[in-house]
């Protein structure tokens, strides 16, 4: 393994995103402990120190594994990095606050009840990093309005010692929007942890995100380095051209690859949920191994030939509020590769299950207001559902 620096920290150049854990077969985002614990023993034993979680993933459940799981560890051996969900809480008065999206129907809380819960779950005293979850143009009001003051007491916090390093992340449309929120509180925020992958590159501007993070001197943790995954697979026109300079990486060590060949990246997470997946990208991280010209250029290329896809994550948001229990980034998958003829081509509505006909979406719009990625799903369900009907 080797490291990179954050705020004067030394971090492990792959970090362990404790949002896509393993899970139990038909038990929704139910950890399966067994399994992920052994991901973490292998993460700790072959110097991962970065890990991250945050109050909403699975369900509320990873803080509290993740707890668990390093439990038996010093604390010293390993950097907790957990999020404050404010972009699902909305203000409902004197201090209270509710919350919304995915975590509706949770008692109301205050600022300094959901940070308390936190350490607790996590059984830890201090979070070595802490970011606002999500800063972007929806979230902006709650997390800027001073009645709520959640970065009052995030920075009181800090001064306290039961925060190391205090961050953020965003999934926001526009870099202007992360380079005036930086702007804003010069010198009280310490990293930041955007999507970046060689797609979104261009398709989502990290470029113009990494460079307005930069522009403040500030480092980025990475998220969805491989976009959920779905840059793990590539049609195989692209992994032949791949394949013919380096016969033996996989795609996913070239998306990895391609992050290592940016200075401005810190931490690269990696949601990694099962044993295989963490033993590669160990190996991938064993040390820095940048793209060369020839080879930034092909996966530019490859990109290119992808800007057209619907940019879903995977990250599952939007399914839990779906009246109608659809498969909401499984169908976009779908989608994608009808659209783009490299896979699901043979996709049949007579044999589709349930949660995977776009026909039966009602069009409530209850997941398009919850897409970090502004996906617009109602349109994109309709409009597959045509191109369905009509083959
Ligand atoms: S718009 Fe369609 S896909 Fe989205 S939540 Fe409503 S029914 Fe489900
Ligand atoms: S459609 Fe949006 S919220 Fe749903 S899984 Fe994809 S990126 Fe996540």
């Amino acid at each position: 393994m080797y490291y990179n620096e954050i705020s004067g920290v030394k971090v492990s150049a792959l970090g362990m995103g404790n949002m896509r854990l393993p899970t139990l077969e038909g038990q929704g985002e139910k950890i399966d402990r067994e399994k992920a614990q052994q991901i973490i023993d292998y993460a700790m034993s072959h110097g991962i120190n970065y890990y991250d979680t945050a109050y909403r993933y699975h369900g509320g459940e990873s803080e509290r594994f993740i707890g668990e799981a390093l439990k038996k560890y010093p604390r010293d051996s390993f950097l907790l990095a957990s999020k404050f969900p404010g972009h699902m809480m909305e203000k409902k008065g004197g201090g209270i606050l509710g919350f919304t999206g995915m975590l509706a129907g949770r008692p109301d809380s205050t600022v300094e009840g959901v940070f308390r819960e936190q350490l607790q779950k996590c059984q830890v005293d201090y979070f070595d990093f802490y970011l606002l979850h999500n800063v972007s143009e929806k979230s902006l009001p709650f997390y800027l309005d001073p009645e709520i003051g959640v970065i009052d007491f995030l920075r009181k916090q800090k001064e306290e010692g039961q925060i190391r390093h205090l961050g953020l992340s965003s999934h926001a449309v526009s870099a202007e929007t992360i380079d005036e929120f930086l702007t804003k509180y010069e010198g009280v925020f310490e990293f930041v942890q955007i999507q970046l992958n060689y797609l979104d590159w261009k398709l989502q501007d990290a470029k113009g995100k990494v460079e307005a993070i930069a522009k403040h001197g500030l480092k980025v943790v990475v998220m969805e380095g491989v976009r959920g995954g779905r840059l793990a697979t590539l049609p195989e026109a692209q992994m032949a051209k791949l394949r013919a300079l380096r016969p033996r990486d996989s795609a996913v060590r070239w998306a990895l690859r391609w992050l290592q060949s940016l200075p401005e990246v810190g931490v690269v997470l990696s949601g990694m949920s099962a044993l295989e997946q963490i033993v590669e990208n160990v190996e991938t991280f064993s040390s820095p191994d940048p793209l060369g010209e020839e080879e930034k250029a092909l996966l530019t290329e490859v990109a290119d030939s992808m800007l057209s896809w619907v940019p879903c994550t995977a990250c599952r948001y939007c399914t839990e509020g779906c009246p109608m229990e659809l498969d909401i980034p499984k169908i976009i998958a779908a989608y994608n590769g009808v659209k783009n003829g490299d896979f699901m081509a043979g996709y049949d509505l007579n044999d589709a299950a349930p949660s995977m006909d776009p026909r039966r979406c009602v069009g409530c719009s209850a997941c398009a207001s919850i897409c970090p990625q502004n996906i617009a799903i109602p349109e994109i369900m309709s409009e597959f559902a045509g191109m369905l009907t009509r083959r």
